[in-house]
């Protein structure tokens, strides 16, 4: 009888926790799209009928299933419990459900990554959950490359700031006299503070793990190490081959895929050396020019700073041009002249502005 009453209970509670859908949907050939409007659930349901096969078609061993996707305004499965903002989707694998932000401009980019959490079946259940996140956001970029690059450089500062962050080198040409030299100064990238990580204790995280770790942690080093080494091994041996790490381990009877299979495979060990030359190798010419976008500011502010300590006392757009700034990483030779991009300029001249006040 008690426990009769007991369960009731917990039907109750549950049933009356869980969000509403939202009231637009429209069906498609993938499933079904829920939003608050009908034109939020028609620009997802574009999106994902275009996202679903391209997945398909690149990895291996994808379930065959309906996709629910639901557009919301605010990131609930559960009704008054929403996630905080830098959450940017979700996935409930059991429902096949996906829960994405309304007005999301990233939401191909998201609704990529969460489809590929509801469609990794069975074959890929020895895939740790650090690795999981990893696998969903390279396929993300691959298959929503013009955000692509953004989130490489994202992910692999991220993963670089779990071992003590990224050294770059600011640049620029200074004059006194009639000699003309060049100042360099060493940047150090870091997305604020990250506790350093050990990857084999990280391979051993379950999903739920990573999940209640990176909710409270905004600065994603679980995930950005989830990327680097998915990344490496899928440059290696293509998502096959990380599929053929899932399967050989479900053959050997293990729960997960031991850590030193996916560092091998990654080409990488446990060090925090090895992490900070995984993250070298992973930016060419492009992630290079990528990089110096997305930290735009500090780098213009740094660079401001350096030129104003020097007694630079020109105006800043022509010291831009005279000063030709430079960034770079140390293991590549070919800079990124800082004053021909637009982020670098509004930001320099911007902090230009508050140096004089
Ligand atoms: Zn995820």
């Amino acid at each position: 009888m008690l426990r009769q009453v007991v369960t009731a209970c917990l039907v109750v509670v549950l049933s009356a926790c869980r969000a509403t859908p939202p009231v637009a949907a429209v069906t498609a050939s993938f499933g079904s799209v829920r939003g608050e409007t009908i034109d939020e659930a028609r620009t997802v349901a574009a999106y994902a009928a275009e996202l679903v096969p391209a997945i398909r078609a690149a990895v291996p061993g994808l379930l065959d299933r309906s996709i629910e996707i639901w557009v919301q305004r605010q990131l609930e499965i559960f009704e008054g419990e929403p996630y905080s903002d830098h959450i940017a989707g979700m996935a409930d694998f059991e429902e096949a459900r996906i829960h994405v932000r309304a007005g999301d401009d990233r939401v191909a980019l998201h609704l990529a990554h969460e489809l590929v959490h509801v469609l990794a079946g069975p074959t890929w259940s020895t895939m740790p959950g650090v690795l999981e996140e990893g696998l969903c956001d390279v396929v993300a970029a691959a298959v929503v490359p013009e955000l692509g690059i953004e989130q490489h450089v994202k992910r692999v500062v991220e993963a670089a700031a779990t071992a003590g962050g990224l050294n770059a080198i600011v640049s620029f040409r200074q004059w006194r006299g009639g000699d003309t030299y060049r100042i360099r100064a060493e940047v150090r990238l870091s997305l604020g503070d990250v506790t350093p990580i050990n990857l084999n204790r990280a391979f051993t995280l379950s999903s739920s793990e990573v999940f209640a770790k990176a909710a409270g942690d905004s600065c994603g080093g679980l995930y950005g190490i989830g990327y680097l080494v998915a990344h490496r091994i899928v440059e290696r041996q293509g998502f096959a081959g990380l599929h053929r790490l899932c399967l050989s381990a479900t053959e050997r009877g293990l729960e997960r895929i031991p850590a030193a299979d996916i560092l091998a495979a990654a080409a990488m060990n446990a060090s925090p050396d090895s992490i900070r030359s995984a993250v070298a190798d992973s930016i060419g010419d492009e992630e290079l020019e990528a990089l110096a976008r997305l930290v735009a500011k500090d780098l213009a502010t740094a660079t401001v700073k350096l030129c104003k300590d020097m007694g630079g006392d020109d105006q800043p757009a022509s010291f831009l041009e005279r000063a030709d700034p430079e960034f770079r990483v140390p293991h590549r030779r070919r800079p990124v002249k800082l004053a021909h991009l637009r982020e670098f300029r509004e930001e320099f001249l911007r902090a230009w502005g508050i140096e004089e006040i």
